[in-house]
């Protein structure tokens, strides 16, 4: 089966939603681009709607470069002509790194790229919060160059670091703080005395505009320990309201 690029004059790279690198696009049988090195990843959808295909001198200019793997693929491409349907991988989607899935909503994860030797990224909710990229211990303004869509910068560059450490933290400081955690209902025994009920058989949920609806459950708080919890437990009818 004959590759179709995107585009015929050398204009076939994008970037994607979650990062910056530029891979190089293919049409699938029913016309939809995808990488040359992993059909699951696509093209931003501004490529696609304004046919802003760029070319590799273009994507060579960014702080994301060109993906290595596409390179490799465009390289054999050229080389072949005709590379068959399977060469690609077998169209399943290649999942995201295991520490990347297994982070919790709004933890940072920096992991070394796969695709790019000497680059770092950083990971927040499954997309890319930063790239730090080494380049090269001659460099004195700090070899390590990090790049963030949060950055103040319009060209994304957070700033030059002696450490991957560093770089990681300013790209980490960007980011508004992780969604506190639920505070956790207090088995204290001998916090007793401080729990109040804050909210007594019923609820202000947001579904229904924020009034109050009554509800066989009662909000609970511990003066002692900040726990805070909804129970139905007969215990409620003999704890003060909270005042
Ligand atoms: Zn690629
Ligand atoms: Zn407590």
């Amino acid at each position: 089966m004959t590759i179709e690029l995107v585009n015929t004059d050398g204009r076939i790279w994008s970037s994607t939603h979650s990062g910056f690198v530029f891979h190089a696009f293919r049409r699938t049988e029913d016309g939809k681009p995808v990488a040359l090195c992993r059909k699951n990843v696509r093209p931003r959808s501004f490529t696609t709607m304004y046919e802003e295909w760029s070319t590799a001198e273009f994507a060579d200019g960014t702080h994301g470069g060109r993906c290595e793997r596409c390179v490799a693929k465009l390289a054999e491409v050229a080389e072949v002509a005709e590379v068959a349907e399977t060469s690609t991988p077998a169209g399943e989607d290649e999942p995201l790194p295991q520490a990347v899935q297994n982070a919790a909503p709004g933890d940072f994860v920096v992991l070394p790229d796969a695709d790019t030797t000497g680059r770092v990224i950083v990971w927040r909710d499954r997309e890319h919060a930063g790239v730090i990229n080494d380049e090269g211990a001659n460099m004195t303004r700090g070899r390590y160059a990090a790049w963030s869509p949060r950055a103040e910068r319009r060209d994304g560059v957070v700033g030059f670091f002696a450490t991957v450490d560093e770089a990681a933290a300013a790209i980490k400081a960007l980011w508004p703080p992780r969604p506190a955690r639920t505070t956790p209902t207090c088995r204290t025994r001998s916090h007793r005395p401080s729990w109040r009920v804050v909210v007594r058989r019923a609820n202000y949920s947001a579904f229904n505009g924020g009034r109050r609806t009554p509800s066989p459950y009662s909000l609970l708080r511990c003066g002692d320990c900040g726990g805070a919890w909804r129970t139905k437990a007969a215990y409620v009818a003999e704890t003060p309201d909270a005042t």
